[in-house]
């Protein structure tokens, strides 16, 4: 019976035995708490039971005790006050930025979710791209996330929590939002969503505007920022204009990022994109270059399988983990952000 108990409640992240789930258990017809009312949270939970033997599953209605009892379990019942006072609590917001689209930036946040974990923390990736939301289809996620009294589990990709504009948005509309939607959206993205155990929250911005960088400095005590650029000159000149954006709004720039750096083509290396871009962005923005990425095809092929997951086993996935070091040793100061005018 063990076994039963043990089986983890999609997107709570906790066992039955830990909701206090199981109402009944007798020889093969079991009773459990539908806590979600949702059909393929109930279809992964018969599959799983299938996965230990063969039962009779009933799902009951909870009850509203039973609701708040799990509430304080999972942390989903702290007011809105209490929750965004302590949001930094042991946790790094770290938002990935770049001067325009289609350098690497959902890759990168991506790949360096997937190496922070490998590293032993604990990660959220906040997809707040919204004319490219692109980081479910890249990580593979299989389901969306899960909403619970009010707030929202996020999506699990194995161990990565994952919330995107992507579930929420219908790709054509994405055009015609305003600055007030999406700061009411990062604002939900934020503090409805259950982010609890994450000690690092990255977060994927849109390109060039600051709109994002905007909405969360006015949501939040402080954050941090990475600049991720290619070597082109035309690419670092508009990534400049988002550090500067960053150091506007107060947030601490950790560093920059140079993407697609060159390319190994058989013994020699060539520089599609010309040379430097990343180390002299970093010079003027005054922060450290935390590394170069080439053009890689082991991370073309994942992203395009849709399992980004696939590049842990490459020989690139070194160079991503030293840069997720990088970051673990470099803590900016935490400068509390000041939105005076100046
Ligand atoms: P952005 O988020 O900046 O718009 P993406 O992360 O979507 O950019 O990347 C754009 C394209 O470039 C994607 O097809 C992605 O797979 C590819 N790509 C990004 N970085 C690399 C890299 N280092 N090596 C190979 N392909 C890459």
């Amino acid at each position: 019976m063990m076994e039963i108990e043990n089986i983890v409640y999609p997107g709570f992240n906790k066992s039955l035995a830990e909701l206090n789930a199981v109402k009944k258990n007798k020889k093969n017809s079991i009773e459990i708490i539908d806590f979600t009312e949702i059909e393929w949270v109930r279809d992964v939970l018969r599959h799983r039971f299938d996965e230990v033997g063969k039962y009779e599953i009933k799902f009951l209605k909870a009850t509203e005790d039973e609701i708040t009892q799990v509430s304080k379990l999972v942390g989903a019942d702290k007011n809105g006050d209490e929750l965004k006072n302590n949001f930094h609590k042991n946790k790094r917001i770290i938002g990935i930025t770049s001067g325009k689209g289609g350098v690497g930036k959902s890759t990168i946040t991506s790949l360096l979710g997937i190496a922070f974990d490998e590293l032993g923390k604990k990660v959220g990736i906040l997809d707040s791209d919204i004319w490219g939301f692109s980081i479910p289809k890249i990580l593979g996620a299989k389901f969306p996330p899960i909403p619970f009294n009010e707030r929202i589990f996020p999506s699990k990709i194995n161990n990565l929590s994952v919330i995107s504009m992507e579930y929420f948005v219908k790709q054509d509309e994405a055009v015609i939002w305003r600055g007030p939607m999406l700061h009411k959206a990062i604002e939900q993205f934020l503090f409805e969503v259950l982010w609890q155990d994450v000690d690092i929250l990255l977060i994927d911005m849109p390109p060039g505007t600051g709109d994002v960088s905007i909405s969360l400095s006015q949501f939040l005590k402080y954050f941090e920022n990475i600049v991720v650029t290619t070597p082109q000159s035309n690419a670092t000149i508009v990534a400049e204009r988002s550090g500067i954006m960053s150091k506007k709004v107060n947030a601490s720039i950790i560093g920059v990022i140079e993407n697609m750096s060159y390319m190994q083509v058989n013994d020699s290396t060539i520089f599609p994109f010309g040379k430097d871009g990343g180390g002299n962005l970093s010079k003027k923005l005054d922060v450290p270059l935390l590394g170069s990425i080439p053009l890689n095809e082991d991370i073309t092929i994942a992203s395009e399988r849709n399992n980004l997951f696939e590049v842990r086993d490459k020989e690139i996935f070194g160079t991503i983990k030293e840069i997720a070091n990088a970051i673990i040793q470099h803590q900016p100061k935490k400068k509390p952000i000041d939105l005076t005018i100046k």
